[in-house]
């Protein structure tokens, strides 16, 4: 996979692996997806280059450079300025590309920086967009407030509800369908094949947020969906330690992303484009180990009888087992569950609890727990919180690359406090 520097017209140029990923395994292309570029002082790893701005040699060098980016076929083959582009960044770029069959990525500061961008990079005033409600709070919170104000209007369907999400297409208005799949926290899962095939009949584009997904458990674009968001921050960054966001999509429509990219500034730092390259290139055996985890521990939640529900979409119980089945190669590593008591007692077992931090987050190599009726939604009423679908003894298992058995013998031993 390793091309010669005369092969390398340009360091940026993404590669176009559409035929070659299909046939690849995950975990080579976690470790060499889109390494096609030349090796600088042949180091493995992309290294950190920590630069604002680029020297160019003198001024018919500037020359060149201008012609060609203002006039020539977009391939300039160097960079000019920290926000319109990096090595380290696009070297992470071509391998999310690689992971998720895309032509392209682009990767912003944060999952937010990644949604929003796209969002009102895309959307002219007087737009409509319908998502599903089963979403994180802040992307909602974005399209309710910013886009209200800048005339876009958002309608949200019930995640599942594919009659309701079809009537709520405004005809020659509506641009965007937006869903996550899995959901948070009860890790829904849409058919893309059939949302995709419904956004096609009316002509209207498809955002999916793959954040729960990852691309070793599912790749919407092979499904026909048109963009795919995530939180880089989670699985694929994988260890708790940076914030970026990625979308991933057709070449045409990344390449004008990444020059909106260069007007709203959610550019990522090269350090954490490091970080997010090295985390990336385990994320096949991460994945893996949470996936069979997580299965593992929502059979054992499933059959104690301290547990109310189980939510995991690996379970036959899960309303949407069987899309799961036919889109996903494994479940994801959250597995959510109602205890069988109060807010207060959800809590005492979660103190009880030896091995995952509580903390917000999720997809890093250490577990995590939180209550999200104290995490997510604290500031509302339990009314309010029941209105999102929250309860007081809800909790969300964000697993871990911890061994199996360690962390159910946790789970066993802290249920205990229960009575
Ligand atoms: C965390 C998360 C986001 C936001 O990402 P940040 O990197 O925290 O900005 C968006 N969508 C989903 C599903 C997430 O879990």
């Amino acid at each position: 996979m390793t091309a010669t520097p005369a092969e390398d017209k340009r360091a940026s140029e993404p590669v176009e692996q559409a035929e070659p990923t299909a046939s690849v395994g995950k975990n080579t292309l976690s470790v060499h997806g889109g390494d096609d570029r030349p090796r600088a002082h042949q180091s493995i790893p992309m290294p950190i280059i920590q630069t604002a701005t680029y020297a160019f040699a003198d001024t018919a060098d500037l020359i060149n450079f201008q012609h060609a980016r203002t006039w020539g076929d977009g391939i300039v083959g160097r960079e000019e300025y920290g926000r319109y582009g990096n090595p380290t960044v696009q070297a992470v770029e071509t391998k999310v590309a690689a992971l998720e069959n895309a032509a392209d990525a682009v990767l912003f500061s944060s999952g937010m920086a990644a949604t929003t961008s796209l969002l009102l990079a895309s959307l002219p005033t007087g737009a409509h967009l319908v998502m599903t409600g089963d979403c994180y709070r802040r992307t909602m919170q974005f399209c309710m407030t910013f886009l209200t104000r800048l005339g876009i209007e958002t309608t949200i369907v019930q995640t599942g509800d594919y009659e309701a999400l079809e009537n709520a297409i405004q005809p020659k208005r509506t641009r965007f369908i937006m869903s996550e799949s899995p959901t948070n926290p009860y890790l829904r899962c849409v058919d893309l094949e059939r949302l995709a095939g419904l956004a096609k009949k009316h002509r209207i584009q498809t955002i999916i947020d793959s954040t729960f997904g990852t691309p070793i458990n599912q790749r919407p674009l092979d499904y026909g969906i048109d963009y795919v968001t995530h939180s880089a921050t989670k699985y694929l960054g994988g260890h708790h330690d940076l914030l970026a966001g990625v979308v991933v999509g057709r070449k045409e429509r990344i390449a004008a992303l990444r020059d909106a990219r260069g007007i709203l500034g959610g550019i990522v730092d090269p350090q954490n484009a490091y970080l997010l390259e090295r985390g990336l290139k385990t994320l096949g055996l991460r994945v893996k180990q949470s996936n069979e985890t997580s299965m593992r521990m929502a059979e054992f939640l499933e059959a104690h009888p301290k547990i109310e529900r189980v939510f995991y979409p690996g379970l036959p119980s899960h309303p949407d087992h069987e899309i799961a089945k036919k889109q996903m190669t494994g479940f994801g590593g959250v597995v959510s569950f109602q205890v069988r008591g109060t807010l207060e007692e959800t809590s005492k077992f979660i103190d009880a609890l030896e091995l995952p931090y509580i903390a917000p987050s999720l997809g890093g190599v250490d577990s995590l727990i939180e209550q999200p009726a104290l995490m997510s939604y604290f500031e509302k009423t339990p009314e309010e919180r029941l209105a999102f679908g929250i309860t007081g003894n809800l909790v969300r298992y964000a697993v871990g690359v911890e061994d199996a058995d360690d962390l159910i013998a946790d789970l066993d031993q802290a249920l205990k406090v229960l009575g």
